[in-house]
């Protein structure tokens, strides 16, 4: 535990659904607490931390659309949805203290700011934890291709995937008993197979970058720091 931390500046991928917690809709303020602590944690550790948070808990701009809404206008409910989620997130830390902005790719100036990668790279210099809300501020895409985007922008060391499962298995655990985990995969088996991972988009952003990805189980208090500090929990996607 006492090793040190292997990476400077990280991008972090919270689904809005990680934040639900046990409830079906929303944000449990337990779990958006226990994630702030964590966050907390490595931050306070030294590593630079960036996220994306995503906004299924609220709104997705497919299921909307299934339910007969205009795709585009659902999925802009979708990314302020997100919007949502950050502002969660940002009151979430600086109840414990951590400094955090959160930038938008919506121009939302009452709410929060723009994002401007400048500004952004400024804030992780200073030493505040930023939040990218509304995804790529554009219709079509998923808060993973946002989270391979920022992560490129903003010259991460590793973006991270938290999720409920601890990793991309060649099959359903809950469904296969047999199920097994993967420890590493390379971008073009995760495209090839199919795997859920992240959508091809992000996947093929993070390969042309060669940004490398763990996938890892969110609700495993101390992994995000373990991960930083060199172990190999969940499954790493690599060239
Ligand atoms: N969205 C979008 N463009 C983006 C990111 C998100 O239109 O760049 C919309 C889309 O409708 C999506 C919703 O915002 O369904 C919420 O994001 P996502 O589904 O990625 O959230 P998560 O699954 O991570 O909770």
């Amino acid at each position: 535990t006492d090793k040190p931390i292997k990476y400077r500046r990280i991008l972090l991928k919270l689904s809005g659904e990680a934040l639900m917690g046990s409830m079906d809709y929303g944000i449990d303020p337990e779990v958006i607490g226990r994630l702030a602590r964590e966050i907390r944690d490595v931050q306070q550790a030294g590593v630079e931390v960036g996220v994306v948070i995503g906004g299924g808990n609220i709104f997705r701009g497919a299921g909307l659309a299934e339910a007969g809404m205009d795709r585009v206008t659902g999925d802009h409910m979708g990314m302020l949805a997100t919007v949502m989620n950050a502002l969660a997130m940002q009151d979430a830390l600086e109840k414990l203290g951590v400094e955090v902005r959160t930038t938008s790719a919506i121009k939302i100036n009452e709410v929060c700011e723009d994002f401007i990668r400048r500004r952004a790279i400024r804030h992780f210099e200073k030493g505040r934890v930023v939040l990218f809300a509304a995804g790529t501020g554009n219709p079509f895409f998923t808060t993973d291709s946002a989270a391979a985007l920022r992560a490129v922008e903003i010259g991460a060391d590793l973006l991270l995937k938290a999720t409920k499962v601890d990793g991309v298995y060649d099959a359903d655990p809950k469904k296969k008993k047999d199920a097994r985990r993967y420890e590493k995969l390379s971008y073009d088996e995760v495209i090839a197979r199919n795997l859920q991972v992240m959508d091809t988009a992000a996947i093929a952003l993070c390969r042309d970058y060669g940004m490398p990805l763990r996938i890892y189980d969110m609700t495993r208090p101390g992994d995000l720091m373990r991960i930083l500090k060199g172990q190999a929990i969940g499954t790493l996607v690599h060239a």
